[in-house]
């Protein structure tokens, strides 16, 4: 069984004149342990179909199977515990609190969670660890470099232990070598048994994944393995 199977989702926004077709009909299937790159120009669609995925927004038309359960009929508030509970998000641009430390900011996800302060200590703890980066744990995000604060971005998209990793454009704000250490970090999660998909314009960041699916125009183009 696959952990993901997108059957026929179309995606419009607005109506009338102002109508968009987003996704005109994708399918896709994702395994886990996956590692895909989605690639296509601007306004294809991608960040709609990452959406969609990470459950932050909802198909129009078409079936979003997630662990064998049909997720498109779900209230928001099931959908929004979906989200919290089997999906990291990491973003271009780090999305990190300015005034929080970085062991602060590594632990919003958890605020709410129903878990030990001393077993969200030793997550955070353990992650910052993993990423390089745990002296840096009482620095501001201003005081590290845009790798740096990359790693703790997706320290905090794992502090749920989520289920899946989906990135929209993660080494877009990062020169070549920190973009390469970023993947670096992407692969090894992935070898652990991370399922991973993450936008890229980059065809060199797009050939370290297992997987590239090619969207043109709200619709898959090709899936390059
Ligand atoms: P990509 O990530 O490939 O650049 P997007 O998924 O962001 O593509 O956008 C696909 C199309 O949907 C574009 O035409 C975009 O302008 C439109 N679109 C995206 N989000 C919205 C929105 N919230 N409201 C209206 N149109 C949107
Ligand atoms: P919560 O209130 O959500 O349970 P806490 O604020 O108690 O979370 O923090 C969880 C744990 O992390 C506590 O053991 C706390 O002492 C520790 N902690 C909080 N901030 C830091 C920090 N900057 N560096 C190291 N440990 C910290």
């Amino acid at each position: 069984m696959s952990l993901i199977e997108i059957k026929n989702i179309k995606k419009t926004y607005g109506c009338g004149e102002n109508e968009v077709k987003a996704l005109r009909g994708i399918n896709l299937n994702v395994d886990k342990g996956d590692f895909l790159a989605i690639m296509g120009p601007s306004g294809s669609g991608k960040s709609t179909l990452l959406n969609i995925l990470g459950f932050l927004d909802k198909p129009t038309e078409g079936e979003y199977i997630f662990n064998g359960e049909k997720t498109d009929s779900l209230k928001d508030a099931k959908l929004a515990k979906y989200r919290n509970s089997h999906v990291g998000f990491v973003v271009q641009n780090f999305a990190l609190i300015d005034d929080y430390t970085i062991f602060q900011n590594v632990k919003v996800p958890l605020d709410y969670a129903h878990v030990s302060s001393k077993e969200k200590k030793k997550r955070i703890e353990y992650l910052l660890k993993i990423m390089g980066i745990e002296d840096k744990k009482n620095k501001l995000p201003k005081e590290l470099s845009g790798g740096q604060n990359q790693r703790a971005a997706i320290a905090r998209a794992l502090v749920n232990s989520p289920d899946i990793i989906l990135a929209d454009e993660p080494t877009g704000a990062l020169d070549r070598k920190n973009s390469d250490e970023i993947m670096k970090v992407f692969k090894k999660l992935n070898d652990e048994g991370k399922t991973i998909i993450i936008i890229t314009h980059d065809e060199r960041v797009g050939s370290m994944c297992k997987k590239i699916v090619y969207i043109e125009d709200g619709m898959v183009k090709e899936i390059e393995k």
